[in-house]
């Protein structure tokens, strides 16, 4: 292998029933991410984008077509796989961030680590680099609310690097920032990149989709590219 294949999709497709009628959200979608990439899925509202990432994350499964991710066959997964396998190879980064608000920053970070097992002191330990790397410590004992959004989005990041992911998988990580603040946190995922972690980010915004190296381009449930 020349390089090595983190995401595969072949032929996916997903439909949907609603009100008796069937609704063909994904139409054999091709696509292939190899490690290191940083790609941008770009579509407008309702095209299949929250469709399609729920699919790549293994939050849900596809109607017929073959998902390896990382080597593994997702489509042959039953639900206690997909959970193990969305744990363990990818890290999420959401629009709006989803920290635990009662939980100060050290605490929301430390958490997926807590979850898989690991002491308080050796989790402690783990994520003093993440935190640093987004430029948090001085806030690590602060809550959600006592944050900027940017900040917060830097703290949900960090909590998606501690697991050192397969895949980081970013649903409109800009969308709910002003365009100063979303500058600041695309030049944190290009950083990431470089550093070598694999992104997917899904936007709906050109100009944020150009901060990638790679744009596939999503109309109706259809996935193209150019360039
Ligand atoms: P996007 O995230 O690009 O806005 P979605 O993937 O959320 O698009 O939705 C794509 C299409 O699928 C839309 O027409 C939407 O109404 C439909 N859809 C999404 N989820 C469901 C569902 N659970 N049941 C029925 N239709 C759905
Ligand atoms: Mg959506």
């Amino acid at each position: 292998m020349d390089a090595e294949n983190i995401v595969t999709l072949s032929e996916i497709e997903k439909s949907y029933t609603a009100g008796g009628e069937r609704l063909y959200v994904l139409k054999r979608v091709s696509l292939t991410v190899n490690k290191g990439e940083y790609l941008a899925i770009l579509g407008a509202s309702g095209s299949g984008k929250s469709t399609l990432m729920n699919i790549i994350g293994c939050m849900d499964t596809s109607d017929s077509g073959q998902y390896l991710l990382d080597g593994v066959e997702v489509n042959t997964c039953n639900d206690a796989g997909l959970t193990a396998l969305r744990n363990q190879k990818i890290g999420f980064i959401f629009q709006k961030y989803h920290l635990i608000p009662q939980y100060t920053v050290l605490q929301n970070v430390m958490l997926p680590l807590l979850i898989r097992g690991k002491t308080r002191t050796e989790a402690a330990k783990m994520v003093e680099e993440y935190i640093r790397m987004v430029g948090l410590w001085e806030r690590i004992s602060h809550k959600p609310n006592e944050l900027s959004g940017g900040q917060q989005q830097r703290v949900a990041i960090a909590r998606a690097l501690v697991t050192a992911p397969t895949l980081l998988l970013a649903d409109e990580p800009t969308g709910a920032l002003d365009s100063q603040t979303g500058k600041e946190i695309l030049a944190l995922f290009q950083r990431l990149n470089e550093m070598g972690n694999t992104i997917i980010m899904i936007t709906h915004d050109l100009s944020v989709a150009q901060h990638s190296k790679r744009i596939a381009r999503l109309v109706d449930g259809v996935l193209s590219f150019q360039g």
